[in-house]
């Protein structure tokens, strides 16, 4: 670990630094930063959560500030020397924010455009000539195709989320950006997983890149306290409300959903019954998501209900629980997902819920990809909806955990980043559920006992309260002498 006092980052913006309370780099800064601040072209294979943003920043904001010839360096009207690509709005504005914050000290233009909203303001913007723009693809392209934009005395190319921007069908506009670089320039890439095409405009862009990677997406969970409940569909609603209701320790939550009208439906449930929410999905408008992601910072929104495109890249301090309300078919969307919480040091606590339907190949498919079984926490059906059958871990293959049936040599989804990304899922015609095995089977009479010894509370007392469910999400379970999540993933492990 080092410090950042000890990198060459001139005084200025080692004083920023200190004013955020950073004092050691992160492990994609400690690697980045110093060939970034060398020149070299950077190929990072890294997430948002890692502190990727000032993995590029800082060296950019240390480039552009140094003087040439004893004099500042000025932009002239209608250029930029840096230009950062990202794929979602909250996330260039995020990264916006984040120069604002680093080169407090600095005198460096910067702005930030994206669609959705005027582009009047922007082009003002681009007109004075920037040190630093920060662009979504799609109004970049446009403002490039209006004679706005020009790229030609540009120094650093900044292709942020690559594989998200494929995901998104952001990659020909992309292709179409990069063709207008100038020849000589510093890129410096960043992607959490290398699919194919990616990799290709990685080799397209950079030039003898040092390569840099953390946390590949499989382990990136480790921080995290998992847990998954099986509920039918229908009860998902209910349960997410009384859970709710049940436990403080929530106090800022993401819920995540497949569909934005999904969203907006749990989002109005939760409000009807009186818990603060906000959607938030592609389907906003700028200032209803900005408006819902503000009222979640300050937490005037105690639940964040989103959908996985408008959810990459939140950056937001103290999430405590991520809730993914139906699981997605991507695994890697899960590990995005539950990223949300756990970020920086923190840790972080997500919940799964998966019914008895498709989401239980979505599940295991998860489980693959982050060789991790998920910690089964209670089959609840709560309030209205009916009677809870308590079944705890017993429920769980004991042999035929997923990672354990493919080991990882002949378990190419767990090694698939860099390189592959996991085809959709099949559908459940095409994957049979019944694959799954013990999961579905029903507990033998002695493993009925054994759940309801498990399950016993402290003081005997059964655990079919609701809050023995709570507690048990929060690592204090009904069976609360077992040891921390951490050592059960040891243990299970073991008993493999
Ligand atoms: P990012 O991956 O860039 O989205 O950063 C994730 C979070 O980590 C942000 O909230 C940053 O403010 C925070 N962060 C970035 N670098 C550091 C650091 N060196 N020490 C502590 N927190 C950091």
């Amino acid at each position: 670990m080092i410090r950042f006092s000890e990198l060459p980052l001139r005084a200025e913006i080692l004083a920023a630094i200190a004013s955020q309370n950073y004092e050691t780099a992160t492990p994609i800064q400690e690697q980045a930063i110093p060939p970034a601040l060398a020149g070299r072209d950077i190929l990072g294979i890294a997430q948002t959560g890692t502190g990727k943003t000032a993995a590029f920043t800082l060296p950019i904001l240390e480039r552009l500030s140094a003087p040439r010839d004893g004099k500042p360096v000025v932009g002239r009207p209608g250029e930029i020397r840096a230009l950062i690509l990202t794929p979602t709005r909250e996330l260039a504005i995020q990264i916006n924010d984040s120069i604002a914050a680093y080169g407090a000290g600095l005198r460096l233009r910067h702005a930030v455009i994206f669609g959705g909203v005027g582009q009047k303001p922007q082009v003002d913007a681009l007109l004075r000539g920037l040190d630093i723009l920060v662009a979504t693809p799609g109004r970049l392209i446009d403002l490039m195709n209006q004679g706005h934009v020009r790229l030609d005395r540009l120094e650093v190319f900044v292709l942020d989320e690559a594989d998200r921007m494929l995901d998104m069908g952001f990659i020909h506009d992309v292709k179409r950006v990069v063709a207008k670089l100038p020849k000589q320039r510093q890129s410096l890439f960043f992607s959490a997983t290398m699919p194919n095409e990616v990799a290709d405009l990685a080799g397209r862009l950079l030039r003898e890149p040092v390569r840099v990677e953390v946390t590949p997406v499989a382990t990136t969970a480790e921080k995290i306290e998992q847990s998954v409940v099986f509920v039918p569909a229908a009860g998902k609603r209910q349960l997410l409300i009384d859970m709710l209701r049940a436990d403080p320790s929530m106090h800022r939550i993401i819920v995540f959903t497949r569909t934005k009208h999904g969203a907006n439906k749990v989002a109005q449930y939760l409000e009807k019954a009186a818990i603060p929410a906000a959607a938030i999905h592609g389907n906003k408008s700028q200032n209803a998501r900005q408006a819902a992601l503000e009222g979640f910072r300050a937490g005037s929104v105690r639940v964040l209900v989103a959908t996985d495109i408008a959810a990459r890249g939140i950056d937001i301090d103290g999430v405590s629980h991520v809730v993914n309300f139906e699981l997605p078919n991507i695994p890697e969307s899960y590990v995005h997902r539950i990223g949300r919480t756990a970020r920086a040091s923190a840790s972080g606590v997500a919940i799964a819920f998966c019914d008895d339907g498709e989401e239980r190949v979505y599940l295991r498919d998860i489980e693959k990809l982050t060789r991790t079984p998920i910690k089964v926490i209670e089959r609840a059906l709560l309030g209205s909806t009916g009677a809870m059958e308590v079944e705890i871990e017993a429920s769980r293959p004991r042999q035929a955990a997923p990672a354990a049936k493919n080991p990882p040599s002949k378990n190419p989804p767990a090694k698939s980043p860099p390189g592959t990304r996991n085809p959709r899922r099949p559908t459940k015609a095409s994957t049979p559920v019944a694959a799954e095995g013990d999961r579905r089977r029903p507990p033998s009479p002695k493993e009925a006992e054994q759940q309801r010894s498990r399950v016993k509370a402290p003081g005997g007392r059964p655990a079919s309260a609701f809050g023995d469910l709570v507690a048990a999400i929060n690592g204090a379970g009904p069976d609360h002498h077992r040891p921390p999540s951490h050592s059960n993933r040891t243990r299970r492990s073991s008993d493999r």
